[in-house]
């Protein structure tokens, strides 16, 4: 105690001599440095819970699990519940070539896929043949029962760009380019041809009598998917890896005809709730004022969801730890709402801004970080006019390491899309996106396999952690309510017509469920 006291009282007399620091901005930085949560929060979200997509057990328990961290905190918590999804839980995804020679393949099922049994399937591997119309391609579905089908596109390399753009001669990066827009052209007119999208291929696929449905949805980086629904009632629906994909497809095309056998095993679990997790800590002045701390809470679920949105959901609850720890007494209520099913169309954060209009009309300010691992880098005005006056005054209380990064733009433009952010944009709500350096987020983890626990950059979402707590710190205790005055938007360039804000939209409240 006294040592603290001392320590405490050297920062403030040497800090007076260049600038007056605020004790409760250097405690927020020390205890973000000295007694970071986040590694521990990681591991038992991400590596223990696991991904979070909607209607599974998993998003479950990581809402409870929000809960009691909460509550061991001593901030109030609950699960508001919002709307009902088909409840499902992923199994066991094994996927092994099995002739002309064994192999495990490198894949997994799709969300939602329909369970195999134990046994699994075991089939002979086919693809898309070149068709001259639909009437061709009937006839061909015609002899496909019993097969397993290949929906995507043979790839012609799984080196990315950037590797070609660094090794290749000038000539055969350009000479790989072009074969592949050719290729995949010749693809789609393909896939025009037989009377169906690459959507709505896959049901009838399934109608002919396929046994089993393989996709490779490559992003464009070394080994990295993406992973989202499948599409099949009662059929398996697998992703493999791109390498692992090409060269089936090759063994078809060579003529090899391979088998391979799939086992992926899934519950269905019928009608469930789905939740936000709302925590807030009290004001003392304007109980009835919120400031408001954002990231949604779900994941897809190929990878556990690690900076989509794990690491937002971490900068959260670490800035939320933090505050009631060294502001435990806001002069606003400082409320963090971890929101359910966003990637199905920002649902929990929709039915929280349409259920609780008497909290949205006192919104003081809305953070939202939900790009990934990396520092902010951009903060915009999101389309209010005077965004510039309040968010530039406290940005200033930030530390000049952490703001030297960020790239400010007032009075911005509203979000339409994207993030929760956009729901509160929608209602007029003063919400704005802490946004992310990429750390290659479009290609390596969002919404792919790789998303996981390894690609988090600790430092950067401290820093995160410690931008979100001063800003809701200073959102809190302004003297002023903020201005909610919008920008007119200005004419398009593309369509000739005067811009709009984005409206209010309902969320989907019963979601998956026929
Ligand atoms: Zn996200």
């Amino acid at each position: 105690m006294l040592l603290v006291t001392l320590i405490s009282f050297g920062t403030i007399s040497s800090q007076n001599k260049e600038k007056q620091k605020d004790p409760i901005i250097e405690n927020i930085i020390k205890e973000a440095t000295e007694n970071s949560q986040l590694e521990q929060l990681g591991h038992e979200l991400l590596d223990v819970i696991g991904p979070r997509l909607v209607g599974t057990p998993q998003m479950q328990q990581a809402n409870d699990w929000a809960v009691a961290k909460y509550k061991s905190w001593g901030i109030d918590a609950r699960n508001e519940k919002w709307g009902e999804w088909r409840g499902w839980e992923r199994g066991i995804s094994h996927i092994d070539l099995v002739s002309p020679r064994i192999q495990s393949l490198d894949g997994t099922q799709l969300a939602w896929n329909p369970s195999t049994s134990d046994e699994g399937v075991t089939a002979e591997v086919i693809v898309i043949p070149t068709v001259k119309d639909s009437l061709s391609f009937q006839n061909w579905l015609n002899g496909i029962k019993g097969k397993i089908v290949l929906v995507s596109i043979k790839q012609p390399t799984g080196r990315p760009n950037y590797n070609w753009e660094e090794y290749a001669t000038e000539e055969s990066f350009n000479k790989m380019k072009d074969a592949r827009a050719e290729e995949t052209k010749a693809w789609r007119a393909n896939i025009k041809k037989t009377g169906y999208s690459s959507r709505s291929i896959i049901p009838a696929l399934e109608k002919a009598g396929a046994v089993g449905i393989v996709s490779s949805n490559w992003s464009k980086g070394f080994g990295v998917n993406k992973i989202f629904s499948a599409r099949t009632k009662t059929i398996p629906q697998v992703d493999l890896e791109l390498e692992d994909y090409t060269m089936l497809y090759r063994m078809v095309e060579y003529g090899d005809k391979p088998q391979i056998h799939i086992v992926a095993k899934s519950k269905e679990l019928g009608r469930v709730p789905t939740f936000n997790t709302i925590a807030e800590i009290k004001g003392t002045e304007k109980p009835d004022e919120y400031v408001i701390l954002s990231a949604h809470f779900d994941s897809w679920d190929g990878g556990t969801g690690a900076t989509d949105n794990g690491t937002g959901t971490l900068v959260m609850m670490e800035a939320m730890r933090i505050l009631k720890k060294m502001y435990p007494n806001p002069k606003r209520t400082i409320l963090v709402g971890h929101w359910g099913s966003e990637e199905q169309g920002l649902n929990g954060s929709r039915a929280f801004v349409e259920d609780h209009p008497e909290i949205v009309k006192n919104v003081q300010a809305v953070f939202n970080q939900d790009n990934g691992t990396g520092r902010v880098v951009r903060i915009s005005g999101a389309g209010y006019v005077h965004s510039y006056e309040y968010i530039s005054r406290w940005l200033s209380a930030v530390p000049k390491d952490i703001t030297q990064h960020i790239e400010t733009t007032f009075p911005g433009r509203p979000s339409g899309g994207g993030s929760d952010n956009a729901s509160f944009n929608a209602a007029g709500v003063p919400s704005f996106s802490l946004s992310s350096l990429s750390w290659d987020y479009w290609n390596y983890t969002w919404h792919t396999n790789r998303d996981t626990y390894d690609k988090i950059v600790f430092d950067d979402v401290r820093s995160n952690a410690i931008l979100t707590a001063i800003l809701a710190y200073k959102a809190s205790e302004d003297e002023s309510k903020t201005s909610r005055e919008k920008i007119i938007l200005p004419i398009n360039s593309r369509t000739g017509k005067q811009g709009t804000w984005p409206k209010l939209r309902s969320p989907t409240r019963n979601g998956g469920l026929d």
